[in-house]
């Protein structure tokens, strides 16, 4: 199959169509690239697992343009309608009772049902020209990072799916923060941060298996392991990383940090070998960069060992540390 990429608007038109013909197709969000299906055509969500590889009992999420097209595949309750109102447009999922209308392939047999409302314009064009939601994890092979732009899709979608999208590459960088508003737990962390959710709803909020003593347990779904690149990761602070490079460890290591290590280390170590996600606390900068540092390292077959510098976590922190211990994670 040839895999066509068609920037902007006249994409999202082509993909409506190609979705109203039960054709899967990738397209940009403010998060990450995504794989989408009409939400009730199960031949087409099928076709999602299939092109990814997805683990067949791994959840979708429903994108939806606004609240009201939300309420047509969800029951939205008051304190669904006030997250929707305060963080959507944007990047939070709301794990909402399904309705009838939603087939068990989308959501593996569960009762409740991911809700998200992309910003992305082109996203948004896709679904008002669809018509109706569109059911869509990321648009990346299963254990692969999740692409955010349209050249990383294409590298793991190629001929496998008849259209990308293009819409530049993704603001955040990070999935969305996934909320479960029932038991007031952060399944995933995301753009939108515990404290906002706090401050929105005025009650104490939780983290889903993440270690500390907020923890709860498990969710569906989070039992499958994330992303890690080919070589070894290890989390390290600015100064161990210069410390440890500027010892000796240079061969076949690769360096995921800020503008500030790369230049300490600039002579003692290749330049190609060192990655620059942003400069040191900015984070959003360090989020957009995130996956694509970690996918250039899987492209340089020498690197056998990443050091990634932490970031603090606070707001969007955590989402990155959360990704980044994951990667981690042998
Ligand atoms: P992805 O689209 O690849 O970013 O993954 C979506 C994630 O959303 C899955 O890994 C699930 O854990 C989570 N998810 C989707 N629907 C539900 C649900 N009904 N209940 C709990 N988690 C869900
Ligand atoms: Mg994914």
């Amino acid at each position: 199959m040839k895999t066509l990429v068609i920037k902007g608007d006249s994409g999202a038109a082509l993909g409506a169509e190609l979705l109203q013909s039960g054709e899967i197709v990738a397209f940009p969000t403010e998060t990450v690239y995504g794989l989408g299906a009409l939400y009730d055509n199960v031949l087409a969500v099928e076709k999602i697992y299939e092109a990814k590889g997805r683990p067949k009992d791994n959840p979708l999420i429903l994108h939806a343009y606004d609240a009201e097209m939300a309420e047509k595949v969800a029951f939205v309750d008051d304190k669904a309608q006030k997250l929707f109102e305060a963080f959507s447009p944007g990047p939070l999922t709301l794990i909402l009772p399904k309705r009838d209308n939603v087939p068990m392939k989308v959501t593996c047999g569960l009762s409740t049902v991911g809700v998200r409302i992309p910003s992305h314009r082109v996203a948004r064009e896709l679904i008002r020209l669809a018509g109706a939601p569109v059911a869509a994890p990321s648009a990346n092979l299963s254990g692969r990072p999740s692409p955010t732009s349209a050249k990383m899709v294409y590298e793991d979608m190629s001929g496998k799916i008849p259209l990308i999208i293009d819409g530049d590459d993704s603001k955040t960088g990070l999935e969305s923060t996934i909320f479960d508003a029932k038991t007031n737990t952060v399944l995933r962390p995301g753009a939108v941060t515990k404290e906002m959710l706090e401050d929105c709803l005025g009650e104490k909020i939780y983290f889903a298996g993440l270690a500390g003593k907020d923890e709860r347990p498990k969710a569906p779904g989070m039992k499958y392991r994330h992303y890690a690149p080919r070589a070894e990761v290890r989390l390290m602070e600015a100064g161990e990383i210069v410390d440890c490079i500027s010892s000796g460890a240079r061969s076949a290591v690769g360096v995921l940090a800020s503008a500030e290590v790369k230049e300490k280390l600039s002579g003692l170590i290749p330049a190609e070998n060192v990655f620059c996600y942003g400069k040191t606390g900015d984070l959003e900068a360090i989020a957009g960069n995130l996956y694509k540092g970690l996918a250039y390292f899987d492209s340089l077959t020498e690197v056998k060992l990443i050091f990634a510098q932490t970031v603090e976590e606070k707001g969007i922190g955590v989402a990155i540390m959360n990704r980044l211990n994951k990667a981690a994670a042998k």
